[in-house]
């Protein structure tokens, strides 16, 4: 095990507009569990694959465990990898796929044996050890292909979209073996992903990238709770994070935000943003349909049962606001509904930074 350090990476592939990665510095703790979480092309792959040695940075460092690896060979960073495509050969039973790694590397044949029983059965694949690819389902084969990663002993391991090919049952108990697995080994793991639930799952830390920049890490419950622009708000969460925009007037209760005909309380120590407009976020699982001590008027528009919950769509002064409502949640389109915005739920926003303020 070892802990990676990035320093400033930039990485401009030939031809492109951008930098791919944009001076990004991350410290990964020994045995940490880190997701690097974006949407497509924001330059996690990139990342991963400069950890890997797969692709050499422009500018910055990488350091695993005490040694700079920068331009290291990917074979000399003692690092294990599973990729999206989980490339197993098809032409070897799944006994000779999770050692042919430490063949290559030469290890006793009875050493490697043992490892390979020991993955297996770790990962549930004893009866399949004998069989061959194509006699496997998908989520078995992405196993083995895990199976293979883990019997290296790796400093770290690292995964990009493991589970993107499994559907969505699969996809669902594998996550939560994978979270099982990673934890009991204690291995540093870099996993990239654009799917935030499985981020908020697996993750000790998330890393939210955007156009090859990092904008926020912590536990994924600070990520969640306390976006820190508003990007995060909205890539986080199903549905996103609520954005309601309006200007801060002075009252003779303190400041509000004047959504236009209806307004909420600002709190006090942001005074100062007295005439500018102002951004409030709030999750819709934090609102209330309340029958008193309301927000808000919303109109409701649409009403969607979820099984789970009932999610609503509202208009409140001609912006929509989403809400999650409990499962039996009954009213009809077209009429009011009183909404509660905890105070203690609201965040805001600079409207012209997309920046998380402090209002302590
Ligand atoms: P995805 O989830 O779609 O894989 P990503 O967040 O992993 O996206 P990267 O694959 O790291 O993003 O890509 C970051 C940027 O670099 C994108 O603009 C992409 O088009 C570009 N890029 C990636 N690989 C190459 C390449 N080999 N040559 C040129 N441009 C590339």
């Amino acid at each position: 095990m070892a802990e990676v350090i990035l320093r400033d990476l930039v990485k401009t592939y030939p031809g492109g507009t951008s930098r791919a990665t944009d001076e990004v510095s991350l410290e990964i703790g020994d045995g940490e569990f880190m997701v690097l979480l974006g949407p497509s092309g924001c330059g996690k792959t990139t990342l991963l694959r400069m950890i890997a040695g797969l692709e050499m940075p422009d500018a910055g460092q990488v350091v695993i465990g005490d040694r700079d690896v920068t331009y290291a060979e990917p074979r000399n960073r003692n690092l294990s990898m599973v990729f999206q495509s989980y490339a197993v050969f098809p032409n070897k039973a799944v006994r000779d796929n999770i050692g042919f790694g430490l063949r290559m590397h030469g290890v006793h044949a009875d050493e490697v044996a043992r490892k390979v029983d020991w993955a297996a059965d770790l990962l549930q694949l004893t009866p399949q050890l004998d069989r061959y690819p194509a006699k496997l389902s998908g989520g078995q084969r992405q196993r083995v292909a895990v199976a293979r990663a883990i019997v290296m002993d790796a400093d770290v391991l690292l995964m990009d979209e493991p589970l993107s090919n499994l559907d969505a049952l699969l996809r669902l108990s594998f996550r939560a073996e994978l979270k099982k697995l990673v934890e009991e080994l204690g291995t540093t793991t870099v996993y990239v992903t654009h799917d935030q639930v499985e981020a908020l799952s697996l993750g000790d830390r998330v890393a939210v990238m955007h156009e090859g920049q990092i904008i926020q890490c912590g536990p994924p419950t600070d990520v969640y709770d306390q976006p820190a622009t508003e990007f995060v708000g909205g890539f986080l969460g199903s549905p996103p994070m609520n954005f309601l925009t309006g200007v801060v007037v002075d009252t003779d209760d303190g400041p509000r935000l004047d959504l236009g005909g209806q307004s909420l309380p600002v709190p006090a120590a942001l005074s100062p943003h007295t005439g500018k407009p102002l951004k409030l976020g709030v999750r819709p699982e934090a609102i209330e349909v309340a029958h008193d001590g309301a927000s808000v008027t919303g109109e409701l528009q649409v009403l969607e049962p979820l099984g789970s919950s009932a999610l609503l769509t509202t208009e409140v002064c001609g912006q929509t606001v989403k809400v999650s409502a409990p499962p039996a949640f009954r009213a009809d389109p077209g009429g009011s509904l009183n909404l509660r915005l905890p105070d203690d739920a609201c965040r805001w926003y600079d409207p012209e930074t997309s920046l998380l303020l402090e209002v302590r």
